[in-house]
């Protein structure tokens, strides 16, 4: 049981950011406006994430690491943001089986923090000789949680890792990601032991100040709006994209899908596409949009790492969407 629980796992988080995507989401879904990273070794040594959120209630640490039982979290319940990530119940089960997972929180009405060790998706002792019980600690509100050495008995996996820099570029491009679109969440990412370096974007940064810091000024200064609602197709499409001015060496898309970040081939294809007949030849655009559509109209079952997504009336919405975005870069083709 415990050998398919790990295959399972490995399947769900096949690299470190796939690990830390997850962990942000938690963090966001808890409300949080500050969300602190700090990577080890590409994330294999340590994948730290602290945020100030809503905490986890004592009661449900027991659980916590349990799959599919989490969803319903009692800290959780009154918190609005219920329904905009997909709720599967598996990330932390999933982590704590490939990895050693401490969770540190504190919830505003508990007078103090509680922390907690996992192994195989239950409560363990942090050291040998200790009680597996959570214990209590001091703290602010919010939950930090960090995962030592990822993969430790996934020796196949582990070796597959060439090396640590490109493991954190992929962890900085993800939470770039997060850190462009989640508006009123400051965020950090360091490397450990590595001062001034990373990723730093202020609690009141708009989307494009986010998209300055995390991107660059010729790109931030070149932004047009896009903004589009529909109810036929029961969607609404928010972003800002490259203006005719701007011609970058690739395309970068930055999409959204009810506040997941996830990768479309179809959608990058139309964008690129709308764009060559407005940029020099081989010139790419940055694009960052947020789609928002009816879940019931989202396939919410893809895989976690198949983080290409399908909706209904996926060409009806592109064309909608590359039609904006043509009349935005100022020549509309009839
Ligand atoms: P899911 O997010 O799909 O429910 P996870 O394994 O990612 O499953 O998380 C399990 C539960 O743990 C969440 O539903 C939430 O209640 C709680 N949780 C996880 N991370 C945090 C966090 N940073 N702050 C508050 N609660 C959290
Ligand atoms: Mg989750």
């Amino acid at each position: 049981e415990d050998v398919v629980n790990k295959i399972a796992a490995g399947e769900i988080i096949v690299a470190p950011m796939h690990a830390l995507k997850e962990l942000i989401e938690n963090a966001v879904d808890a409300g949080s406006t500050s969300l602190e990273i700090l990577v080890k070794d590409g994330g294999l040594k340590l994948l730290q994430i602290t945020d100030n959120g809503c905490g986890i209630n004592k009661d449900d640490l027991p659980i916590l690491c349990e799959r599919f039982t989490t969803s319903k979290l009692k800290a959780f319940e009154d918190l609005q943001s219920i329904g905009t990530y997909g709720f599967r119940g598996e990330a932390l089960a999933s982590i704590s089986h490939i990895a050693h997972l401490t969770v540190t929180t504190k919830t505003a009405d508990s007078s103090c923090a509680w922390k907690a060790h996992y192994e195989g998706g239950k409560l363990a002792p942090a050291k040998p000789g200790q009680g597996a019980d959570p214990k209590a600690c001091a703290g602010r509100q919010g939950t930090q949680i960090a995962v030592e050495d990822l993969f430790y008995n996934v020796p196949t996996r582990r070796r597959a890792f060439r090396s640590a820099s490109e493991e954190y570029a992929k962890i900085a491009d993800q939470v770039g990601r997060y850190a462009v679109h989640c508006k009123g969440v400051a965020f950090s990412c360091k490397k450990h032991g590595e001062a001034g370096a990373g990723i730093a974007v202020p609690v009141n940064a708009t989307v494009k100040d986010r998209i300055r810091i995390v991107h660059n000024s010729a790109i931030a200064n070149e932004l047009v709006e896009v903004e589009l609602e529909n109810v036929q197709y029961g969607f609404k499409i928010d972003g800002l994209v490259s203006s005719a001015n701007y011609s970058g060496k690739k395309t970068t898309l930055l999409l959204f899908i009810n506040h997941r970040s996830v990768d479309s081939s179809a959608i990058k294809k139309a964008v690129e596409q709308t764009y060559s007949n407005f940029l020099p030849k081989g010139g790419k655009p940055f694009v960052y949009l947020s789609l928002e559509i009816n879940p019931a109209r989202v396939d919410v079952n893809v895989h976690p790492t198949k983080r290409e997504v399908n909706f209904l009336n996926e060409d009806e919405i592109i064309e909608l969407l590359c039609d904006e975005i043509r009349m935005r870069l100022g020549k509309v083709d009839t």
